[in-house]
């Protein structure tokens, strides 16, 4: 028995067809139209502020500054960008001269793909849920959103307010997990964009082969962080931190586990211990600037990883079955086969894994799934180029963690193991858009193109 809403399959079936006749219609050809629907989901967000705040803080113990730092405000960003570009995005673009073809008037028109399904997780259920719908129907397409059960509040607020703002006909939301996403993936899409773990986008992945429907992946892994002594240490150990510590580590680009040489651990270690100090005066158990884990199945696995490390805790390491908490916690010492460098950890644990140099730490990571970003912290510019010329990621990033998830002109998106396709801002609009290549032949191009019907004669092919 599920715990959460559920959209009934017959429901399911009903608000598909009625997508699929909405975007027959045609409506959303209007860019006009189009202008109105991404207003209206910027006024769904500014007008209900308080009651995404109180539905995160119910989900995920969220403090409201991160709840508007990140998700809302972001995502509004996003609506703006688009209202104001979405023209020059969506007009034709002229192929660049060419003698061959120019008088065929070729250009690319951009079209939308059609009906989007989005599948989000629990962790940004804002973001990852309305940010890349933004881009979809600017682009012309309608949308159905199936939000996580997992964040029940935010997910059931969504549910309520879609109805109240936006064209039934171009945006409809479905509740429910495992059974409903099953359902949903049994009818033909335009387009599926996934965003979670990886086992779950190969089940996604595999039902969208049946019809080849394109799919875009948004998915995690582990986001390593290389220290290079020449750092500037207190910036990065308050930055590493905090980007360990918002939305409680639950956050796909969180920087995962830290790689430092050998003989700088001790000092790395005693800046994040000042870092946590100054967040946390009062300890972190006693802090309401800490978000919590969103499930006590997620707290069972997070706590499971770090009572079985072999690594040694020294700072944080409290713990709050009761109210799923669990404190900011650096482990120092941690080695390659340690169960905090088994798996993705979306948590607030920060392994700190002490390496011999730079080309150790490249291997490590080398031997590894490509990561959605990979930091590092320098002020050396040779030894910044070092680091992203030698690996492969999402995103590369020097002296700074998280934020270029909000960048304006950014793709969001991984590589291979972490995801494949991107959005964001023109990104969005561009991923859910079709190319559709055009021209128009006129009659007498014949005139000098006619060689091409048969009958093939020699004196045609020495032309
Ligand atoms: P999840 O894979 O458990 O769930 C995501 C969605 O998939 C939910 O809507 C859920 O209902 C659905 N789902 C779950 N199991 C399913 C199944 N068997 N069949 C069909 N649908 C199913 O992911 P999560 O735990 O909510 O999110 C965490 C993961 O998401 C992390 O790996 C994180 O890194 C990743 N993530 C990536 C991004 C990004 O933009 N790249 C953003 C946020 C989170």
């Amino acid at each position: 028995m599920s715990t959460h809403p559920t959209t009934s399959p017959e429901e399911i079936e009903q608000i598909h067809a009625s997508l699929r006749q909405g975007f027959r219609s045609g409506k959303l050809k209007s860019i006009a139209y189009r202008k109105i629907q991404i207003l209206q989901l910027g006024y769904l967000l500014q007008d209900n502020i308080e009651r995404f705040k109180e539905a995160f803080a119910a989900d995920l113990g969220r403090p409201s500054l991160e709840t508007v730092f990140l998700e809302i405000d972001s995502t509004i960003g996003d609506c703006k960008l688009a209202y104001d570009r979405v023209e020059k995005w969506a007009k034709a673009e002229k192929a660049p001269f060419n003698l061959n073809f120019f008088a065929f008037g070729p250009v690319v028109r951009k079209e939308p793909k059609g009906v989007i399904l989005n599948i989000s997780p629990f962790n940004y259920p804002v973001w990852t849920a309305i940010g890349p719908l933004i881009g979809a129907i600017a682009a012309g397409n309608c949308v159905l959103l199936k939000p996580s059960e997992l964040s029940a509040n935010v997910s059931g607020l969504i549910a309520e307010l879609v109805p109240k703002y936006m064209d039934p006909d171009v945006m409809r939301v479905v509740l429910g997990g495992v059974a409903e996403t099953t359902k949903l993936l049994e009818l033909r899409w335009d387009h599926i964009l996934y965003t979670g773990g990886g086992r779950v986008a190969k089940i996604i992945s595999a039902a969208a082969a049946k019809t080849l429907t394109p799919v875009t992946l948004e998915l995690g892994g582990k986001s390593p962080v290389i220290i290079d002594p020449n750092c500037d240490l207190t910036t990065a150990a308050r930055r590493i931190m905090w980007g360990k510590s918002v939305n409680a580590g639950q956050t796909c680009v969180a920087p995962d586990y830290a790689l430092v040489p050998r003989d700088f651990e001790d000092k790395f270690v005693e800046a994040l211990k000042a870092a946590h100090i100054e967040f946390y005066p009062k300890g972190a158990i006693n802090s309401s600037d800490i978000s919590t884990i969103i499930s006590p199945g997620h707290f069972t696995r997070i706590k499971g990883l770090l009572d079985n490390t072999s690594g040694k805790v020294v700072v944080g390491g409290e713990t709050d079955a009761e109210r799923k908490f669990i404190a900011p916690t650096v482990v120092r010492g941690v080695t390659e086969t340690d169960s905090l460098m088994s798996e993705e950890l979306f948590g607030p644990i920060l392994p700190v894994m002490p390496v011999d140099n730079v080309d150790a730490a490249l291997e490590y990571i080398n031997k590894h799934d490509h990561p959605l970003a990979l930091y590092v912290f320098s002020q050396d510019a040779k030894f910044k180029s070092k680091v992203f010329d030698n690996t492969q990621s999402g995103s590369a990033i020097a002296n700074d963690v998280i934020i270029h998830g909000g960048a304006d002109g950014l793709p969001f998106g991984g590589i291979g193991p972490s995801g494949s396709g991107c959005h964001h801002g023109k990104y969005s609009f561009d991923e859910f858009t079709h190319l559709r290549a055009s021209m128009d032949s006129p009659s007498w191009i014949d005139k000098i193109l006619g060689g091409r019907f048969p009958p093939y004669t020699a004196k045609k092919e020495s032309f």
